[in-house]
Formats: C-alpha cells, sequence, structure tokens
C-alpha cells in the first residue's frame, strides 16, 4: 500500500513478519476453523496492518479442552513449582531478548511512543513475569493445630483452566499481569486478547513455547469480543474468569460466571480523582497532574481524569497545565521526541471528540486542544478544560482520552466528598506537602490505589484493583495468587503424641 510506505521502515516490516497472525491452540498456530479474519489498523493512518485469523465459538471451544488436557493431563501443574519458574523465567529472558521486536509491535498495533513501549511496557511486562516465576515454588499452605487426635494442614492448588479477556490499551503489560499469577501455581490459560491489539501477545505466545510452556498451557485466540470473548466466559470448561475493560462488559462477565459458579476477577474503569493542595510544590503538582493524566494518551484505568484544584492556586495551575499540554509532542510513534501518537481506533477517537464537545456544550471552559491533531489517523490534541463541575459529563463518564477536566475546591472536607462521588473507586492521589493532609486524604478515598506526590506507579509486587465498580479483586502482588489458586484442607488422624 503506497499510502502506508513513508512511515513502514523495514525494521517494522521484519517485526510484522515475526507474528504468525492466528490462533495459538494446543501448542500450534492455526486458522479459525471457519477460515474467517479480521483486520487490525495502524492508528496513525487508519490503514490496514495485517489480517489476523478470527476465533469462533468452535475455536474457543477446541482451545479451552486443549487447556483442559493439558491441566488434567499433561505435565504443566505436576511438575515442580522450581521447574515452572524456570521457564516463566526462560520465557521473561526471551522477551526481553526481543524488547525491540516486541515494542516495534506494541507502537504498530497501539500507537504508543516506542520509547514508552521500549522503556516501559515491554521492561514491566518482563519484571512481572519474574516477579510470578519467584513465586512458583513458594506457594504453600499452612499446618493448622486442631482439636483431638488429628492433625490437619492445607494445600494450595491451581483452579484449572482459566479464561483470560484482556484490553488493547497496554497488550502486552495486561498479558503479563494476568499470565505471571495463572500461570504461577499451574493453571492453563484460554486468552481473548483485544481485537485491536493482537500482534504483540502472540509473539509472546510463541516465546513462550520456545522457552519450553507444554503445548495447551497458554492458547491465544484474537477475536472479537461479543463473539470469542463471550464464548471463552461462558464456557462450561474454565473454572475461572478474569476480565480487564470496561464496567458494562464486566457486568455481562460477571453474570455468565454466575451461570457457572466460578470465580470472577474484574479490573474495570476509572474516574480517578487527583486532589491538588494549595501547599503543593506548583511545578510538581502541574507535572504531576498531566503525567497522571496523559500518559498512554489517556488511555489509562488509573487516568487522574479529575484534576481537583485549591481555589488559592487555580488560576496559576489552570494556565500552567493548559501551558504543558499544549506544549505535548504528538506525532509519530516511531520518533524519539514523540510524547503523545494516535488514539488506539477510529472507535476510541470518536468517543473522545465527542465527549469533548459535550463538554464544550455543558459550559466547561475549553483552555487548549479539543481538536484533531494533523488530518489522518487517530490523533487527538491534547486538552485541558477548566470551569468542570461535578455535574458535567466530562466529570462522570471515563473518557479515555488525551483530555484533563480542572475542578475547584476549597475545603478539605467538601474535596473528599467529591472525590469520593463517584461509581469508580480504582485509583485516586493527592499532592501535598503536609504529612497530615497526605495521611488525612490518602486514608480517606474510597480507591483501591492511592498515590501521594506521584502517579502510575505500579510495581509488580504491590496489589492493585479497584474499589466499587472499579473491579473485584487484585491483580499483582501476593493477593492476586489467591485468585488462581484454591485452598484444599486435609485431615489424619495421629496417635497419641509423646511428649
Ligand atoms: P471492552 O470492555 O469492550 O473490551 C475489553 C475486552 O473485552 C476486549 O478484549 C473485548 O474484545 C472484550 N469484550 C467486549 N465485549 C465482550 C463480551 N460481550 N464478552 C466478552 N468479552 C468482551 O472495552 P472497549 O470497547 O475496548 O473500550 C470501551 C471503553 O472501556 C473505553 O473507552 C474505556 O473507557 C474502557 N476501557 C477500560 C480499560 C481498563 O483498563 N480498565 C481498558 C480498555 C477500555
Amino acid at each position: 500500500d503506497p499510502a502506508m510506505e513513508p512511515e513502514m521502515s523495514e525494521e517494522h516490516k521484519a517485526a510484522l513478519r515475526s507474528i504468525k497472525p492466528q490462533l495459538l491452540i494446543n501448542g500450534k498456530f492455526e486458522d479459525a476453523a471457519s477460515g474467517k479474519t479480521f483486520e487490525t489498523y495502524d492508528p496513525r493512518t487508519g490503514e490496514p496492518l495485517m489480517t489476523v485469523a478470527e476465533a469462533q465459538a468452535e475455536d474457543v471451544d477446541r482451545a479451552v479442552k486443549a487447556a483442559r488436557q493439558a491441566f488434567d493431563e499433561g505435565p504443566w501443574p505436576r511438575m515442580s513449582g522450581r521447574q515452572r519458574g524456570n521457564i516463566m523465567n526462560k520465557l521473561a529472558t526471551l522477551m526481553e531478548k526481543h524488547s525491540e521486536e516486541l515494542a516495534t509491535l506494541e507502537s504498530l498495533d497501539n500507537g504508543k511512543p516506542y520509547a514508552v513501549a521500549l522503556a516501559a511496557d515491554v521492561p514491566l511486562s518482563v519484571e512481572h513475569l519474574r516477579y510470578y516465576a519467584g513465586w512458583a515454588d513458594k506457594i504453600y499452605g499452612q499446618t493448622i493445630p486442631v482439636e483431638g487426635k488429628m492433625t490437619a494442614y492445607t494445600l494450595r492448588e491451581p483452579i484449572g483452566v482459566v479464561g483470560q479477556i484482556i484490553p488493547w490499551n497496554f497488550p502486552l503489560l495486561m498479558q503479563a499481569w494476568k499470565l505471571g499469577p495463572a500461570l504461577a501455581p499451574g493453571n492453563t490459560v484460554v486468552m481473548k486478547v483485544a481485537e485491536q491489539t493482537p500482534l504483540s501477545a502472540l509473539r509472546v505466545g510463541e516465546l513462550a513455547l520456545e522457552a519450553g510452556l507444554p503445548p495447551g498451557v497458554l492458547n491465544i485466540i484474537p477475536g472479537d469480543g461479543p463473539v470469542a470473548g463471550a464464548a471463552l466466559a461462558s464456557h462450561k470448561g474454565i473454572n475461572k474468569v478474569a476480565f480487564t475493560g470496561s464496567t458494562e462488559v464486566g457486568r455481562i462477565i460477571m453474570r455468565q460466571a454466575a451461570e457457572n459458579i466460578i470465580p470472577v476477577t474484574l479490573e474495570l474503569g476509572g474516574k480517578s480523582a487527583c486532589i491538588i493542595c494549595p501547599d503543593a510544590d506548583l511545578d510538581e503538582a502541574v507535572r504531576g497532574a498531566h503525567d497522571a493524566l496523559f500518559f498512554n494518551h489517556g488511555q489509562c484505568c488509573t487516568a487522574g481524569s479529575r484534576t481537583f484544584v485549591h481555589e488559592s492556586i487555580y488560576d496559576e495551575f489552570v494556565a500552567r497545565a493548559a501551558k504543558t499540554a499544549s506544549n505535548r509532542r504528538v506525532g509519530d510513534p516511531f520518533d524519539r521526541s514523540t510524547q503523545q501518537g494516535p488514539q488506539v481506533s477510529q472507535e476510541q477517537f470518536d468517543k473522545i471528540l465527542g465527549l469533548i464537545n459535550k463538554g464544550v456544550e455543558e459550559g466547561a471552559k475549553l483552555e487548549t486542544g479539543g481538536k484533531r491533531h494533523g488530518d489522518r489517523g487517530y490523533f487527538v490534541q491534547p486538552t485541558v478544560f477548566s470551569n468542570v463541575t461535578d455535574d458535567m459529563t466530562i466529570a462522570k463518564d471515563e473518557i479515555f482520552g488525551p483530555v484533563q477536566s480542572i475542578l475547584k475546591w476549597s475545603s478539605v472536607e467538601e474535596v473528599i466528598r467529591r472525590a469520593n462521588d463517584t461509581e469508580y473507586g480504582l485509583a485516586a492521589g493527592v499532592f501535598t506537602k503536609n504529612i497530615n493532609l497526605a495521611n488525612t486524604i490518602s486514608r480517606a478515598l474510597k480507591a483501591g490505589t492511592v498515590w501521594v506526590n506521584t502517579w502510575n506507579q505500579f510495581d509488580a509486587g504491590v496489589p492493585f484493583g479497584g474499589y466499587k465498580t472499579s473491579g473485584i479483586g487484585r491483580e499483582k502482588g501476593e493477593a492476586a495468587l489467591a485468585h488462581y489458586t484454591q485452598t484444599k484442607a486435609v485431615y489424619m488422624p495421629m496417635a497419641e503424641p509423646i511428649t
């Protein structure tokens, strides 16, 4: 396609050639039984990027059966934790070796800056797998003192076949977040990757085979949400389902899990409050609130999408926030100076511009941006609104785009109440130099993560998840392992102890 030529370097083409754009089932890459395919698009141009096999219900069924066989008969849950850990470590090392290729795929498919994918998405994914590789031989139960001539202990066993559905905003990282705690205890996985961004996950699937992951342990099925995703979430053969994405689809997933009485973990939307106190270092706070919202083009479930600024510094803050946003470098993700590439898809692009218009209509003051950037692809200007009030759509709905909404507050009690006045509760944060204020506000915020004078910290060892409709359960850290193991109690009589 000549329109694509200027942006497709030899490196890009080589990375695309590294992919088998098919379904990974039982250790083999294959087409959908129906022969169906779909296109993934280059968000820089809106042109098709690659044709990928599209799983239908029959393919999902094959994948679940392969995962079942790998769990019931295969070596994965039977080998020692240490052996599993070694294979997971090998996968992490292979990913590290292929860092540039994976980062290239991530940028081509998702639109995020290559420099960010290389510095954050890939190494954080590698770290995450290593963290859970380290857990694989440390998942153990307890010996519990009981009444009578009896001994009792617990075993922590894998749950079985796990269905996992992931979104497009951090394709590699969301894959790693889901795989680490699932694989370490010996579960087998069927993973539905997002239709917008299937490429890097498929490459990781191939690297997993190279690392020695037995066939059927990791099955990857690109496809459409309501078709392949729904077939997976409602399949009678899965023992647990894990989902990251919109709250709307989370509700559907939970309903389907209820039919089969299987455990469900959900990581859903957010409308996170970033509270700027009057004593905060203004430069630090402006920069912090900017990064909290604009990181990954605003496509973060934890985006600080309600910036609450104290009235005493409001005007100055707004002026500086608008300047910072208008200086943001938007452009080709492969240009090393680019801070913001295109949004992921036409659908997201349209949704964001629609919400920006709604903001203007409802009376928010547009300080900068507000339009598409350039004339092709899914680029949106970094946008800042001031005079935003709690009842406006842009203060309530998840925009998932580069749109900062700045609200004004006057008392601590008031800002805490308003920050918590949302159905969501994923993350929140506060910028202040006053330790008492930092403690008071962080304890009072109803959110699964609170950042103080920082944002978007995601260490593999720290639990992450939502309060309220932002989700159920926790990813990362030891907490996630609890969702991927079940506890068996064993009782055994014993002779009178000799003491
Ligand atoms: P989505 O929830 O529709 O998609 C997430 C995943 O779920 C994808 O793999 C999708 O194919 C799958 N899916 C969709 N419908 C399904 C169904 N009926 N059954 C099973 N799986 C299904 O999200 P989206 O449409 O890509 O984005 C819409 C909005 O969701 C965004 O604007 C944003 O607000 C939010 N979102 C949140 C996150 C997050 O990290 N929490 C990630 C992506 C999107």
